[in-house]
């Protein structure tokens, strides 16, 4: 049996790595690889040397998102060179495998890949970073569940819509981070007001501030609520993430304050 005084193992540092942040969100389709990569960003302007792990082994965006295409070169044996857009170190899934492959393992294979993926990358090459940020794969399972306990995280940042539904997987998420000790830094609110770009009507098209009221009810803190819109999703499908290149823009600034806050 254990010995007393003895809790669990404590997981073992990624090399070249200070802190590592997860992203996580209870569903898909609600911006957590754009938050992700943006909150990335927005540590980086704040003057930290950062880096992107796409966990997302079955869809994996990151590399659409940061408009990077080729595969990681190896160093030596087995471990790869991170890949670099924007300023941040980045390693995907989808750099190893073809878009056109879909990943067909089982949990086990994905966690293992994971593992891969964050001690089998020279992180450190050109100086260690202060924040890994991970984009975990969308949803609360066993997967997400696994990777939460075998990764030494600092804490992890929930991404939601602002409606009902979106919320209840949120919750789901917080919990789950709970369960494994994790501390949860806060919640995004994402796909928040519609300012019209011709009249500058405000819309509230998935509701607003939903996020910002479960997460004072649930006792962690609010980061930040992300208005939708077009010059995001424009952004974002051409590799030119919009803290990075306009980042002047109100969503520039607010995804600075929001990297401020985690
Ligand atoms: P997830 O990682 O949760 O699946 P993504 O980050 O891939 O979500 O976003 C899903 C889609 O929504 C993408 O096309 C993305 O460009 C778009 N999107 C995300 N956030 C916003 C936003 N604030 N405004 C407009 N489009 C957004």
């Amino acid at each position: 049996g254990a010995q007393p005084g003895t809790g669990p193992k404590p997981l073992a540092a990624i090399s070249g790595v200070k802190t590592l942040i997860a992203v996580a969100s209870g569903k898909g389709g609600v911006g957590k690889s754009t938050v992700a990569v943006n909150l990335a960003l927005g540590l980086q302007a704040a003057g930290k040397k950062v880096g992107i792990l796409d966990a997302d082994i079955y869809g994996p965006s990151q590399p659409r998102l940061l408009g990077l295409k080729g595969q990681p070169q190896i160093i030596s044996g087995k471990t790869l060179k991170p890949m670099q857009a924007h300023g941040l170190k980045a390693m995907s899934m989808g750099f190893l495998v073809d878009e056109e492959t879909p990943v067909i393992w089982r949990g086990p294979m994905v966690v293992g890949a994971l593992n891969q993926m964050l001690r089998d990358v020279a992180w450190g090459d050109g100086g260690d970073l202060d924040v890994l940020i991970i984009d975990m794969p969308p949803g609360t399972g066993d997967v997400q569940l696994t990777m939460a306990q075998q990764v030494p995280l600092s804490g992890a940042v929930i991404v939601s819509t602002p409606q009902d539904l979106a919320l209840i997987d949120a919750r789901k998420g917080l919990s789950m981070f709970r369960k494994v000790g994790v501390p949860v830094l806060g919640i995004v609110e994402n796909m928040s007001t519609f300012v019209c770009p011709k009249c500058g009507e405000r819309s509230d098209i998935f509701g607003h501030g939903g996020a910002e009221h479960e997460a004072q009810r649930l006792g962690v803190p609010f980061l930040g609520a992300v208005p939708l819109d077009m010059d995001v999703r424009l952004r974002s499908d051409t590799g030119e993430p919009i803290t990075a290149t306009l980042p002047d823009s109100e969503h520039a600034k607010i995804f600075r304050a929001i990297a401020e806050r985690t």
